[in-house]
């Protein structure tokens, strides 16, 4: 990764911009979202604390292990 890139997370949700497909008109047709009526939008802190915060304990276990073997900034017990 080269110093001018930033890692950047998203997630799914439903279209904003079609209402998920109750407005229609111009949006019956959206641009914006995919046939389920779901766009992707950057992640926000709080929603990866969050998604971490609900993994199963064996996910949340390699989740860990891996950012401490990626990270060792982040380790601070050596
Ligand atoms: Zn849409």
């Amino acid at each position: 990764m080269n110093d001018d890139e930033t890692p950047v997370l998203y997630i799914k949700v439903g279209c904003s911009l079609c209402m998920e497909g109750r407005r229609g008109g111009v949006f019956a047709n959206c641009a914006y979202c995919n046939h389920e009526r779901k766009t992707y939008i950057e992640a926000s802190l709080g929603e990866i604390a969050k998604y971490v915060a609900d993994l199963d304990n064996q996910s949340r276990e390699m989740f860990v292990t891996l950012l401490y073997r990626e990270s060792p900034d982040l380790n601070d017990n050596e």
